[in-house]
């Protein structure tokens, strides 16, 4: 019997000659039959249109610290109301999160939220931002969107944790409505992409090019190192070159540890040597920013002047330890610019992490 499909209507697909609906929204387009579900499982053709079927619909809210993104110079030491849905649009057999990303839409919503009721209850519970987290928000893009205007009106601003596969046109849209973005460069080789995603490495390091040259948000970079995978120094190298050459020095680079997860279960987790090692080769490549993380390593994990090479923001997992930024952002020993998004006085929350109902809050 054929499922019986519900949801908001989707932007970007079109109609094939052939009849089938193409979804546009990222580099895979699916062609769809009626009642048919993309790879990502949560857009999906419903008669004459393609629908998103998990409008108004997450996986529960959590307040977590903004440095857990990772995003170390947004607005440090604040909550962020974060959130996802279900479902990815890429197939990492390593996913560190995949009971959501790999989740079909009913078995995993929590809680019922409309963009209004997420905006209200971050400003109720004293969050800066709002995280699209947990799993990947391209492929909810209208209710991403929608809570991104929200949350603009009410002076809150929306981060989006993501792999950047997704394609120009609703690149505009999507990023248009983000003040932050923590982009996964999951490795540094096609071979990488399609191998452990059956993705492709391309359209992700356009995402990044067009971040940094046509937009104004604020964004780091994640790269997990696994073991045997993408932990070559030669790819890291590689990797922090293009970083320096198409994004220059002021991008933070957080090198992350890698646990036995999901598909990729008998691989080891990554040794915190390799994560200082790679921290050490962004650094030879003149990245100002690059750090360790998924361990406990306050050195590689802490911020430091370009210039004068003193303690900026001192941290130990999430919790701030130190604090030497002017106002305006710039060391407070020597003067030189630190990049990012800073207010006057850093946030106290801490490494808290606090499960919250939004219809509690709002
Ligand atoms: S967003 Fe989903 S339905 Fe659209 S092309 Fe990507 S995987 Fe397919």
């Amino acid at each position: 019997m054929q499922e019986l499909i519900a949801g908001v209507r989707a932007r970007y697909w079109h109609r094939l000659e052939d009849g089938r609906l193409q979804c546009d929204l990222c580099p895979r387009y699916c062609k769809l039959h009626d009642g048919q579900r993309g790879l990502c499982f949560v857009r999906a053709r419903a008669g004459d249109a393609m629908v998103l079927t998990t409008y108004g619909r997450s996986s529960g809210f959590c307040i977590d610290p903004i440095e857990k993104k990772p995003l170390n110079h947004f607005l440090p030491g604040t909550p962020v109301l974060s959130f996802g849905t279900a479902g990815c649009n890429l197939t990492c057999k390593f996913c560190q999160n995949w009971s959501i990303s790999k989740a079909r839409v009913l078995d995993r919503v929590q809680e019922r939220a409309s963009p209004e009721a997420i905006a209200e209850a971050a400003v109720r519970s004293n969050c800066a931002s709002v995280a699209f987290t947990y799993n990947d928000p391209v492929i909810f893009l209208e209710y991403a969107v929608d809570i991104a205007e929200a949350c603009r009106a009410r002076a809150i601003r929306t981060v989006a944790v993501s792999a950047g596969y997704i394609c120009a046109q609703p690149r505009r849209e999507f990023f248009g409505h983000m003040d932050a973005a923590n982009i996964d460069l999951k490795g540094f080789t096609e071979h990488f992409y399609r191998h452990l995603c059956s993705g492709k490495l391309a359209p992700v390091l356009e995402t990044l090019v067009y971040l940094k040259h046509e937009t104004k948000v604020w964004f780091e970079i994640t790269t997990l190192l696994i073991p045997g995978e993408n932990d070559d120094p030669a790819e890291i190298d590689a990797l922090c070159r293009w970083v320096m050459e198409n994004l220059g020095p002021d991008v933070p680079l957080h090198f992350t540890a890698f646990h036995p997860d999901w598909k990729m279960r008998e691989t080891p987790p990554t040794p915190p040597d390799t994560l200082r090692m790679a921290r050490h080769i962004g650094k030879d490549r003149g990245l100002r920013y690059v750090y360790t993380g998924n361990i406990h390593d306050p050195t590689g994990q802490s911020t430091y002047c370009h210039a004068c090479d003193a303690l900026l923001i001192g941290r130990d997992w999430y919790d701030l330890t130190g604090w030497n930024l002017t106002a305006d952002g710039r060391c407070g020993s020597c003067g030189a610019p630190c990049a990012g998004v800073f207010e006057r006085v850093p946030g106290q929350w801490g490494r808290r992490r606090m499960a919250v109902r939004v219809a509690e809050l709002s």
